[in-house]
């Protein structure tokens, strides 16, 4: 009567292990003297800038106005957001129709919803470690997954060399949880690698805006061919401080087809069947992150994360401790000092320094031995925390 895939999924114990541990910890140590410093959550702390304030307290006046009000909206996406979005790639030398924008609410939602529209025996290829909800959405179906392995040796991005047919392939570039870039050589080996194989590629483009080199891409849609294999998701969680907001879109090609069928239309179908769209206010928030003075002051907020960034990535050089990620991406991905697990370093930074950051294992096997700190602190915190695990 259920889905008994659903006794196939681990429990998710990653936080509320850390939270555990954390409150066992907060009981017996004295942390007035020396408060703990949380580096662990994936969550923004920069409030919504001016621009997108100023824009929903305009929408909530029109709600209350007769005449302005507005019920349903379209379930795609208002007209004027999907314009900016489409004006947002533009600026990228993108050229994407507005009919290929969806908006929605957050990249999670889209990112589980859209394997509604591939058969359950298809394989899927994610990279390990991952974001944990491309594993659990496919558990779910039950679809059969190959792991690609990420490691040091491939700089924390596998590349289909060598790889057999499968139906469709997660890519997360900047990624969560290792802050590793594809550039666009790799990314063509991807999209040759599907069109190719006939693979759709599911590109998370969720923390795209923390790319700071022009010469890397942020965008799947920068690399040839990509029209045919890819579908991309994105997000203005981590980009703007609407994790508590939940705006997102994703991009659907029309050339995308797939047994002589477009994705996109039906895409379009399932969501006009099973979603009414996001809020009015919502929409016209984030079509104010990408006005000029929006993305002036979205800079500002991305300038303050990296700036935390590079506080960390310099203490690790300092303290010659491997990582990747830091430079284009709010995550630092550090290497376990003296080969230690991920859940004792976990333990010993927390005991030691008063410092919560999340253990790599939690990711997936090759996690083990790696730990993830997050530039979404405040400046002080961060300070102060990179000054105690050097310390240690
Ligand atoms: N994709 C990745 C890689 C993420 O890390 C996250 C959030 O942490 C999301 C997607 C989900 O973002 P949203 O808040 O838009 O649902």
């Amino acid at each position: 009567m259920v889905n008994q895939h659903y006794q196939e999924l681990k429990d998710s114990y990653l936080f509320s292990t850390i939270a555990r541990k954390v409150a066992e910890f907060q009981k017996t140590a004295d942390c007035k003297s020396r408060p703990l410093i949380r580096m662990g959550i994936g969550d923004v702390t920069r409030p919504l800038c001016p621009a997108v304030v100023s824009a929903m307290r305009q929408a909530v006046e029109e709600m209350g106005q007769e005449g302005a009000f507005r019920g349903y909206g379209p379930e795609q996406g208002y007209g004027f957001l999907r314009q900016a979005v489409q004006m947002y790639y533009a600026g990228r030398g993108i050229g994407l129709d507005t009919d290929e924008i969806f908006i929605s609410d957050g990249a999670k939602s889209d990112i589980g919803n859209i394997l509604e529209l591939f058969d359950r025996d298809l394989t899927v290829l994610i990279p390990d470690p991952v974001y944990p909800v491309y594993v659990d959405t496919n558990i779910m179906d039950g679809r059969p997954i190959v792991f690609l392995e990420a490691n040091e040796e491939n700089g924390f991005l596998p590349l289909p060399d060598e790889l057999g047919p499968a139906g469709l392939v997660y890519l997360c570039s900047p990624n969560n949880p290792t802050g590793a870039v594809y550039n666009r050589e790799q990314l063509k080996q991807w999209v040759d690698y599907a069109n190719d194989c006939g693979a759709v590629l599911l590109f998370d483009a969720a923390y795209e805006a923390f790319i700071r080199d022009p010469s890397l891409p942020r965008s799947i849609f920068e690399i040839e061919g990509a029209r045919t294999c890819a579908i991309e998701f994105c997000s203005l969680s981590k980009t703007a401080g609407f994790t508590g907001m939940r705006c997102g879109y994703t991009v659907v090609p029309q050339e995308l087809e797939r047994d002589g069928g477009s994705l996109r239309k039906m895409w379009l179908r399932r969501q006009t069947t099973k979603f009414n769209g996001v809020s009015y206010v919502v929409q016209r928030g984030a079509t104010a992150v990408f006005t000029p003075e929006g993305q002036r002051q979205t800079e500002e907020t991305l300038d303050y994360y990296w700036e935390n960034a590079r506080i960390m990535t310099e203490a690790l050089t300092a303290g010659r401790i491997p990582f990747t990620g830091g430079a284009h991406s709010p995550y630092v991905w550090l290497k376990c000092p003296g080969g230690e697990d991920s859940w004792s370093y976990f333990d010993r930074l927390l005991h030691e320094a008063h410092v919560v950051g999340t253990p790599g294992s939690g990711f997936g096997r090759n996690g083990e031995g790696f730990f993830r700190l997050t530039a979404f602190g405040t400046r002080e915190d961060t300070r102060e925390a990179m000054q105690r695990i050097r310390s240690l």
